[in-house]
């Protein structure tokens, strides 16, 4: 990119996700597992900006830009309004095999899909370097690959659109610019992010939320039992979260519902889709300067459905509920304690069940060896088996304990100064301190003698 006065400068880019997840093990009760976080940090603090990247203000440059932006236009045109008879224009002469009818499926599967945007930008980012030899084997006068998005947005349930990679090869024939390929480039990690659309035919249950505020399950027909139970839960699960975490939150989710682990993988990342997930919240960076988040997104996995009870469902959607509220005032490397404990203190909130039910592990672990003597490690969240099991089970007996003793106000408060980023263990006691007049050490002695209490009741 040229150093020209003249072409504005990319905004600096930060692109986080954070990964939630309930496991499915526990008795009867969900029991929330682990939760990593991903940060993709290309050196700022600011989201990008979303919509289409400005002109870098080199003709060669621009006249690419338009002529290759002509034709995404007309792709997401043809995808979007399933006119599907416009899409073998589109594309090269050599794309690659099942391409072309990849996009012709993809239209017919989102048909449903009520998209309030759906289009492609081409980013600011530097190219893929494609490799030489390739227009020669296209018989085309150029290739490209850009950093392409797609920009799409939920009618009703997004406030905000969302963009995810496409990794694109594009090649020019005359003016024209045709789509050739999809997939990552050799030598790139650039890849092509894949939507509900991409896996099967989508169907979709709108829920009417309070205030004109709807939310949206999608999935697929052979998910429709499940999408249905979700659809039925959502407006009450809204209403609870926003009970206990106040009105300053979207108040509206996008749920989707996995059909197999290859889709789930692909939403959530591989990473984090374990056989024994069952939900998993991801977003795009937060926006601090409107205090929103763009993509949120709650996603069940194809296990759910068999193996969550009517309870357990319920207590995953409100978990995941509570961090879609609380994510605008949440920042990645804060006490996971304190994040997970909140979204399981909200999930388990109003059900009557006995402590040693709603946290087994914990209970075994207190007949063992007594107690906590400290508050739950991060890194115990992400250990897996039953040290990541007892860090969620401890972390909801601490925010049950704070709420009891010193009221839910309090330990919204606290969670929303503990919520702020990484904590120095002289930070974290002076604002524990600060909000329950006692320090770590405190806090500990009592929550530890609380829960004796707690497993001592018939
Ligand atoms: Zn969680």
């Amino acid at each position: 990119m040229p150093d020209d006065d003249h072409s504005p400068s990319p905004a600096p880019r930060r692109r986080v996700r954070r990964w939630e997840w309930v496991g499915l093990a526990g008795l009867g009760i969900a029991v929330a597992l682990v939760l990593s976080l991903t940060t993709f940090d290309r050196g700022g603090d600011e989201p990008e900006a979303p919509g289409p990247a400005a002109p870098v203000g080199n003709p060669y440059d621009d006249g690419r830009r338009t002529g290759a932006q002509a034709v995404l236009d007309e792709w997401a045109r043809a995808v979007r309004t399933g006119d599907t008879a416009a899409l073998p224009a589109l594309f090269d002469p050599q794309a690659t095999p099942g391409f072309l009818d990849s996009e012709v499926r993809r239209a017919d599967n989102a048909a449903q899909v009520p998209f309030s945007e759906f289009a492609y930008d081409i980013g600011l980012e530097p190219e893929t370097p494609v490799p030489s030899g390739l227009a020669d084997a296209l018989g085309a006068s150029d290739v490209w690959a850009p950093a392409v998005y797609l920009r799409y947005g939920i009618a009703g349930a997004d406030a905000q659109s969302t963009r995810k990679p496409v990794s694109l090869l594009l090649a020019r024939h005359g003016d024209e610019w045709k789509l050739v390929d999809d997939s990552p480039l050799p030598g790139s990690n650039r890849e092509t992010w894949r939507g509900p659309w991409d896996f099967g035919p989508v169907t979709t249950r709108t829920v009417a939320g309070e205030e004109g505020r709807p939310s949206i399950v999608l999935g697929h027909p052979e998910q429709s039992a499940m999408i249905d139970l979700i659809a039925a839960d959502l407006g009450d699960a809204v209403a609870h979260v926003t009970d206990v975490w106040g009105e300053d939150w979207s108040r509206r989710a996008v749920v989707m519902v996995a059909g197999s682990q290859e889709e789930f993988s692909s939403l959530v990342g591989s990473d984090h889709s374990g056989a024994d997930i069952a939900a998993v919240a991801v977003s795009d960076a937060v926006d601090h300067r409107s205090g929103t988040a763009s993509g949120q997104r709650i996603v069940f996995s194809p296990e759910a459905a068999g193996r969550l009870t009517d309870l357990t469902r319920v207590s995953v959607l409100r978990h995941e509920l509570t961090h879609v509220a609380a994510r605008p005032a949440t920042e990645d490397g804060s006490p996971m304690w304190m994040l997970e404990g909140y979204a399981d203190y909200i999930g388990y909130h109003g059900i009557e069940a006995r402590f040693g039910d709603l946290a087994p592990t914990l209970a075994a672990e207190v007949a063992r060896t007594g107690p906590p003597t400290a508050l739950p490690a991060n890194e115990d969240f992400r250990a897996g088996g039953d040290t990541a099991r007892a860090a969620y089970e401890s972390s909801w007996s601490l925010a049950a304990f704070i709420a009891a003793e010193y009221g839910e106000p309090r330990l919204d408060e606290l969670y929303r100064q503990l919520a702020r980023g990484p904590v120095t263990a002289t930070d974290l006691d002076s604002r524990i301190r600060g909000i329950l007049g006692t320090g770590t050490d405190g806090l500990v002695d009592s929550w530890a003698g609380w829960i004796k209490g707690q497993l001592s009741r018939p």
